[in-house]
C-alpha cells in the first residue's frame, strides 16, 4: 500500500520545499522504506524546457527525456531514485491535456470546470505509477494562497479523503522570521499561512518551520496550539553550512519520527544515515582545494547550473577536496587581455547553453585550456565550442562555427535533422519544428573508443547518458579533426554522432556531448567529474 506525503509551502518561497522533500526521501529510504518523489507545478507552461534558465533555474532532464523542473535534481541526488516524465506535471500540461480532449469531443454535451476535470487530472497524475513504493511524496510548486496554485490544493484535499484515514499526510513548510530589532522570533505568518490552508479544508500534520535562529519550545508550542498541530509536529529547520547536511539535520529535528506518527506507523529503530555522515565528513574535512572556473551564460543565476555545481561538489567529495567555483561570464573574454583571469585557476568547466552571446569567449576558454594544459570539461555546448575551436585552430577551418549561431554552409557544428532512439525509431526534425519538447533529449547510448581516456575512467566502453540540444558535431569534420589531434572517443552506437572528444596529449581535454551532471550523486559521484577534479587537483600541485 502507497502512503502519499503531501509538501507545501506558507510565506515566502525559496524556504527549500524541494531539499524537504528530497531529505524526507532519504530518511524514509534509510529506515528501510521505497519511495519516489512528485513535482506538482502550478505555472502554465507545459513544462519548463522553454523557459530560460535566469527565469526558473535549470531545466533538469530525466532519462525517459522529460524536460522537468529542478527540484527532481534534488529528488534524485537525495534518493537515488531516477524521475520520470511521470513524476513532474504543470497547470499547463494539465489544461492542454484537458483542452484536446474537449476538442475531440470526450466531454461532448458537459461543461468542462476546474472542479471536477482539472482536479481529476491531478488526482490521476498524483495516483499514476504508483509501482508499489511505500511513500509517494508530492510537492506542490509555489505558496499557500497563490491564485494559480488553487486546482492543485483542491485535488490534494480531496485526495486526502478518498484515499481514506492513514493514507496520507500534509507537510507544510513555513517561515519563522526572527525581528532583529525587537530581539524576536515572529510565529504570526505561520499562523496566518496554515489558517490560510485551513480555509481551503488542509490541515497540515506537520509544520517545519525554516528560522535562522533556534526555535525556543515556548514558540513551538505556541504554533502548535494557534496551527492546530501537537508541538512534537513543529519540527525546527534551522540554516545548514550544505545541502548534504540536510537529512541528518532534519532527523535530528524529528522530522522523520513525526511523519510516521502521523500515520500511525510505530517504530523503535533508527534510520541507517552513515552515508550521510561520511559524505558530511568529506565536505567537512578536505584534504585539498581547487579553483574551477565555470565559463557559462547564466552565471548570475546559480540555481541556473544546479546540477553542475552539486556535481563538482560530488567529484570534491570523491577526492576528499573542497572545489570553489569562480563564476565567469563568458563575453568576459571577449575583451583583449581578459582571459588572463583564467591564470590563477586549476580547472576550466564550459557548460551547457543556448544562443549566440558569450559564445566566442567559450572558443578563447577551450583555446586558453588547451595550449596552457589546464584541465578542461566541455558539456554539451562546452564540447560544441571545444570543437569549433580545435577546428580553427589545429585543423585550420578558419571559418568553422556552428548554425545555430551563423548561416554556414558547411557547419562544423549542425542541427540534427534525423537521429535513432534507443528503441531503434527514428526521430526527425526540422528548422520549421516547435521549440518545445523537440530536442534530443533523454538517455542515449554511446560507444567509446578501447584505450581512450574516456574508457578508463568510465571503466567501461558502454555508455548511457541524458541528453538536451538540437545541434550535434558534424561526423564530417570527424577524419580532418582527428588527424589534427583530437580524438572522438566516444560515438552514438551507429557512429553518425560524435558524443566525446578528448584531446590524447594534453592533461585532461575531454568534450561530451551530453549531460553527465544530471547523473551525478553525492554518494556516487560521476566519473568524469570526479576525475576532472583529480586532474585539477593535480594541475593545483604543479603550479
Ligand atoms: N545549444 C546547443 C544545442 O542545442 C547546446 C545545448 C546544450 O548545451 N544543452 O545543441
Amino acid at each position: 500500500m502507497t502512503r502519499f506525503i503531501f509538501i507545501t509551502g506558507g510565506v515566502v518561497s525559496s524556504l527549500g520545499k524541494g531539499l524537504l522533500s528530497a531529505s524526507l526521501g532519504a530518511l524514509l529510504q534509510a529506515r528501510g522504506y521505497s519511495v519516489r518523489l512528485r513535482k506538482l507545478d502550478p505555472y502554465l507552461n507545459v513544462d519548463p524546457g522553454t523557459m530560460s534558465p535566469l527565469q526558473h533555474g535549470e531545466c533538469y532532464v530525466t532519462d525517459d527525456g522529460a524536460e522537468t523542473d529542478l527540484d527532481l535534481g534534488h529528488y534524485e541526488r537525495f534518493t537515488g531514485v531516477s524521475s520520470r516524465q511521470s513524476d513532474n506535471v504543470t497547470s499547463g500540461r494539465i489544461y492542454s491535456q484537458i483542452i484536446q480532449r474537449e476538442r475531440r469531443g470526450d466531454y461532448l454535451g458537459g461543461t468542462v470546470q476546474v472542479i471536477p476535470h482539472v482536479t481529476d487530472a491531478i488526482k490521476d497524475f498524483v495516483l499514476a505509477d504508483q509501482d508499489g513504493i511505500d511513500f509517494m511524496l508530492c510537492e506542490i510548486g509555489g505558496t499557500a494562497g497563490d491564485i494559480e496554485a488553487m486546482p492543485f490544493m483542491e485535488a490534494i484535499r480531496q485526495l486526502s479523503i478518498e484515499l481514506g484515514r492513514g493514507r496520507s499526510i500534509f507537510c507544510h513548510l513555513t517561515f519563522v522570521p526572527f525581528i532583529a530589532a525587537a530581539g524576536e522570533l515572529k510565529t504570526k505568518p505561520t499562523q496566518h499561512s496554515v489558517k490560510e490552508l485551513r480555509s481551503i479544508g488542509i490541515q497540515p500534520d506537520i509544520l517545519v518551520c525554516r528560522a535562522e535562529h533556534p526555535i525556543p519550545d515556548s514558540e513551538r508550542r505556541k504554533i502548535g496550539l494557534f496551527c492546530n498541530v501537537p508541538e512534537s509536529a513543529v519540527v525546527p529547520a534551522l540554516d545548514a553550512k550544505s545541502i548534504y547536511e540536510v537529512p541528518i539535520s532534519y532527523h535530528k529535528a524529528g522530522l522523520d519520527e513525526e511523519v510516521l506518527k502521523a500515520f500511525g506507523l510505530v517504530h523503535s529503530d533508527k534510520p541507517d544515515l552513515t552515508q550521510w555522515e561520511d559524505i558530511v565528513d568529506r565536505i567537512k574535512n578536505p584534504e585539498g582545494e581547487v579553483k574551477i572556473a565555470v565559463v557559462g551564460k547564466y552565471t548570475v543565476l546559480p540555481d541556473a547550473y544546479k546540477s553542475l555545481s552539486e556535481a563538482l561538489v560530488h567529484g570534491g567529495i570523491a577526492n576528499r577536496a573542497k572545489v570553489k567555483i569562480e563564476w565567469i561570464e563568458s563575453d568576459t573574454f571577449e575583451k583583449p587581455d581578459a582571459i588572463d583571469r583564467l591564470e590563477g585557476v586549476n580547472g576550466i568547466l564550459v557548460p551547457g547553453g543556448f544562443g549566440k552571446r558569450g559564445t566566442e569567449g567559450k572558443i578563447a576558454a577551450a583555446k586558453f585550456a588547451r595550449e596552457n594544459n589546464v584541465p578542461y570539461f566541455g558539456i554539451c555546448l562546452g564540447m560544441q565550442m571545444a570543437t569549433v575551436e580545435a577546428a580553427r585552430n589545429l585543423a585550420k577551418f578558419n571559418s568553422a562555427g556552428s548554425s545555430e549561431f551563423d548561416d554556414l554552409d558547411n557547419p562544423v557544428v549542425g542541427l540534427i535533422t534525423e537521429w535513432t532512439r534507443e528503441d531503434g525509431g527514428v526521430e526527425k526534425r526540422t528548422s520549421e519544428t516547435d521549440l518545445g519538447g523537440t530536442m534530443r533529449l533523454g538517455a542515449y547510448p554511446a560507444k567509446l573508443k578501447d584505450g581512450s581516456k574516456v574508457a578508463e575512467i568510465y571503466g567501461t566502453t558502454d555508455i548511457s547518458e541524458r541528453h538536451r540540444h538540437r545541434y550535434e558535431v558534424n561526423v564530417g569534420y570527424v577524419e580532418a579533426l582527428e588527424t589534427a589531434g583530437v580524438s572522438f572517443s566516444g560515438m552514438s552506437p551507429d557512429g553518425s554522432l560524435p558524443e566525446i572528444i578528448e584531446i590524447p596529449d594534453h592533461p585532461w581535454f575531454i568534450g561530451v556531448q551530453f549531460h553527465p551532471e544530471l547523473k551525478s550523486r553525492p554518494f556516487e559521484p560521476h566519473p568524469l567529474f570526479a576525475s576532472f577534479i583529480e586532474a585539477s587537483l593535480n594541475q593545483s600541485r604543479m603550479v
